[in-house]
């Protein structure tokens, strides 16, 4: 083969599939079908057992499931106890309800920048972030990578906050033996379609508090409490219920989740050590603490000096081409967004002298500008002759740019 025939031949030829599923996943939506039983308004029966094995799962006492991950943050928040005006500290580089559930409870979402070898949150900027209106940590396992959890719980003990992790990407992944989410006062999780673990939507809090756990419960079923009436309502809830469809499609989809988990875990550490000697690429620091990364992205920052100067875009254009399953991630921090630029934020109350144009994250600015590249979960369910396909590629338009 000469260099042009090389060069138009895509060098990654597996495609990939999510979700994964079989007959088990359809007998058990077909069996709810059947029963007729497709709500489910005072989350027992599948819900309560499905909450009860990812309780286990994850060695929580309690789970609480609900409509989807933004709405698992925002119960989590409010059943902390925030206050109107109170600061949240959070990442600039997450999805946006990271951000926007701290807005949903009339508190103040504070930016503070991601560390340039994990792009978690910087422990370091926290303490520097705190002020005497501080009231809780949102920390985000970003990509299924661990936040440095150690310093984050000891700063949170230091000075009272409350810790409520954003495991979206984080479904069995663990620091230090103990399951994400698990660490924290409580820890969110989203079973939206892309993620690890997923129903279509929907949500779940985990937390060892009772009394987080009872205010949750309550607040994701219209404020109706434990042996109170139907029409009693104590708290101003909403219905955030999942149906008994998704119960029984997470069940089953659980059963897989560990050894999805695994496999995602290894592809990671081989595909690591295959781009060690690649220049211009540097996946992501992994600490020793982190025991299991769930790898929901596999991150890693390039650097356009080392290809001819190409820019970001277009590398990332030349990875789809060669059928890498990737992406350049956020354009932008969450920040820049609009909403939070105009402060349009409709019925919802924020200090005049808050003012996110004045808001500048420098380790995000790059990350999304020039150097985060994310090659997607599904894509690390792959053989380890898959991830040699992906190093290749990324070497092939190494030489050819
Ligand atoms: C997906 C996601 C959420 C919210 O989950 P939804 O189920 O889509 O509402 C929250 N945080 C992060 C980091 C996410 O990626």
């Amino acid at each position: 083969m000469n260099a042009g025939e090389e060069k138009s031949q895509k060098t990654v030829t597996n495609t990939f599939s999510w979700p994964v599923f079989d007959e088990s996943d359809v007998n058990v939506v077909t069996e709810v079908a059947r029963s007729g039983a497709w709500g489910n308004p005072d989350c027992s029966g599948l819900v309560e057992k499905f909450e009860k094995e990812f309780a286990a799962y994850c060695g929580s006492r309690f789970a609480i499931t609900c409509a989807n991950g933004s709405v698992a943050l925002r119960l989590a928040l409010m059943a902390a106890g925030v206050r109107p005006g109170d600061e949240v500290i959070v990442p600039p580089y997450t999805f946006i309800a990271t951000a926007s559930v701290v807005i949903e409870c009339n508190c103040v979402p504070v930016f503070v920048d991601i560390d340039p070898d994990t792009y978690n949150i910087d422990p370091v900027r926290i303490e520097e972030a705190i002020t005497p209106r501080t009231k809780a940590i949102i920390p985000v396992h970003f990509a299924g990578l661990a936040c440095d959890m150690d310093r984050i719980m000891a700063l949170a003990s230091k000075h009272n906050l409350t810790v409520i992790e954003d495991a979206a990407h984080a479904h069995g992944g663990s620091y230090r033996g103990r399951k994400l989410g698990t660490i924290g006062h409580a820890g969110s999780f989203s079973f939206q379609s892309s993620k690890n673990l997923n129903s279509g939507e929907g949500g779940l809090v985990v937390t060892n508090d009772e009394q987080l756990y009872d205010r949750i419960n309550s607040l994701r079923n219209v404020g109706r409490v434990k042996g109170g009436m139907w029409y009693e309502h104590h708290f101003l809830g909403c219905n955030y219920r999942i149906t008994q469809f998704q119960a029984a499609l997470l069940s089953t989809q659980l059963k897989r989740l560990d050894v999805q988990t695994a496999t995602r875990d290894a592809n990671g550490r081989y595909l690591t050590e295959l781009l060690r000697d690649v220049p211009g690429v540097s996946p992501l620091v992994r600490h020793e603490e982190v025991s299991r990364h769930t790898y929901h992205l596999f991150m890693f920052r390039y650097d356009s000096s080392f290809f001819n100067g190409m820019p970001k875009r277009d590398f990332v254009g030349r990875l789809i081409e060669e059928g890498v399953p990737s992406s350049g991630g956020y354009p932008y921090p969450l920040y820049k967004q609009t909403v939070f630029q105009e402060k349009n934020f409709m019925c919802y109350a924020i200090p005049e002298e808050v003012d996110y144009t004045k808001v500048f994250c420098p380790v995000a600015e790059r990350a999304c500008s020039d150097e985060a590249i994310w090659i997607m979960q599904h894509a690390m369910l792959g053989t380890p002759q898959d991830m040699e396909s992906f190093a290749r590629a990324i070497r092939k338009i190494q030489e050819h740019c």
